[in-house]
């Protein structure tokens, strides 16, 4: 068959290879099936898990305000709306979420899409040309680089976080009608830390770049109004575009963007992850505008500031029990916690049995190995939600720091 001859080629494939490996050795942290909402306990193949592997940094993805919001909009609009936003496919729903996010990033308007992914793809594709120039930090989201290349930019990576490999890639030449944007996460998925964004909007600022931040992660958990590490560093003026995605803190699927009427227009034009995808079901727009509504009441800064007690507990009781977990990144009014702690391991194979270990005592994490992470810099990363009990953060440290010892002992010196 020829499908056979095409997936042949990807023989030799590390990831491909390394997927085999792991899961004929079941010990495999990918494609694990849950039996039960993502809570702070979850049940997976059976048993009663500590869920350390999620999103859900709030902890409204069992909410019963959010549940009600996404029920009311499936009675109302049934299973789905089967069009485009172009079409058929925009509900008042869309609009009031639209407006809400809009009044609460106090931006002209905002634009919702079907998931974060095609947000970042269609709006990175519509906005930058072939002749343009984009400045990517390294760990930026796989969506953005995909954006990236849609575009036909020329790409320009920065090391991670790195202002002086930033500031050289901004002062290569580029050519005289070329505009270059700068892109970067708020908060980095994997490594937990944030962005300098009052550094890189200085620097955007003296080279004349636009700015673009995906505040997938950092949106309902930082600034006072909760809107994301922008707001946080006193630098939403200064960011062109703001992107987040409705599936992380708001617990939904979406995502959207925040900005000038100029740029959400020609979003509506040229746009195609926006243009040539259905519209998100009813039930998750619902459930988004619910979540919105929630995160800016004083709920919604209650649970922010427990996510954060709780992500910084663990991150301090492993770390004192001289765990790697990083430091907190700097902010302009002293250091910050996140709700994403990423325990780091090095070696792949290493974090994949770490993985099993843990899971097989209770606790439920995510494995980043290579290329989601550079070679050699597997971790596992570690989300505390609001919804966690002082008990559950207690249990995780105990059982994490036990097993690395356990584990340490085991390797050759
Ligand atoms: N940006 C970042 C930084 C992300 O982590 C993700 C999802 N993991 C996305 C965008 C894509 O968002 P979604 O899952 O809503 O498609």
């Amino acid at each position: 068959m020829t499908v056979n001859r095409l997936i042949k080629r990807l023989d030799g494939d590390d990831r491909v290879e390394l997927l085999r490996s792991v899961r004929d050795a079941d010990v495999s942290p990918y494609f694990r099936v849950m039996e039960s909402a993502t809570a702070p306990v979850v049940q997976v193949e059976g048993v009663d898990k500590i869920m350390l592997g999620s999103n859900n940094y709030l902890g409204l993805a069992d909410h019963p305000d959010i549940k009600r919001g996404a029920r009311e909009a499936l009675d109302t609009f049934g299973s789905a709306i089967t069009g485009s936003r172009l079409l058929n496919g925009t509900m008042d729903l869309h609009l009031e979420l639209e407006n809400e996010i809009a009044e609460w990033h106090r931006t002209e308007g905002a634009m919702v899409f079907t998931t974060g992914y095609q947000t970042n793809v269609g709006t990175i594709s519509a906005v930058v040309g072939k002749q343009d120039v984009i400045v990517v930090d390294s760990a930026a989201h796989a969506s953005i680089r995909d954006g990236s290349q849609l575009s036909g930019a020329r790409i320009r990576k920065f090391a991670h976080n790195d202002l002086q490999d930033l500031e050289a890639k901004l002062q290569e030449p580029v050519d005289g009608d070329s505009a270059v944007l700068v892109i970067v996460d708020g908060l980095y998925s994997m490594e937990g830390d944030l962005a300098p964004l009052d550094e890189i909007t200085a620097l955007c600022t003296k080279y004349g770049a636009a700015l673009m931040v995906d505040e997938a992660h950092s949106l309902g958990v930082y600034g006072d109004r909760l809107t994301g590490a922008a707001e946080l560093f006193g630098t939403e003026n200064d960011t062109d575009i703001r992107m987040a995605s409705l599936s992380k803190s708001p617990s939904s699927t979406g995502g959207f963007i925040a900005g000038s009427n100029d740029l959400l227009d020609t979003l509506r034009i040229h746009a195609r992850a926006f243009l040539f995808t259905t519209s998100g079901v009813p039930a998750a727009v619902g459930a988004s505008l619910a979540s919105v509504r929630l995160i800016r009441s004083d709920e919604g800064r209650q649970r922010a500031d427990r996510v954060l007690h709780n992500a910084e507990t663990l991150r301090k009781g492993l770390a004192d029990a001289g765990l790697d977990v990083g430091a907190r990144s700097r902010t302009p009014g002293g250091d910050t916690a996140s709700p994403i702690v990423s325990l780091h391991v090095g070696d792949d194979l290493v974090a994949m049995s770490l993985w099993r270990t843990l899971f097989d005592r209770g606790i439920f994490t995510s494995a980043a190995l290579h290329p989601a992470v550079p070679r050699d810099g597997a971790l596992l990363r570690l989300c505390a939600m609001a919804s966690h009990t002082d008990s559950h953060i207690r249990t995780a440290i105990e059982t994490i720091t036990d097993t690395v010892a356990e584990s340490r002992a085991e390797l050759p010196s």
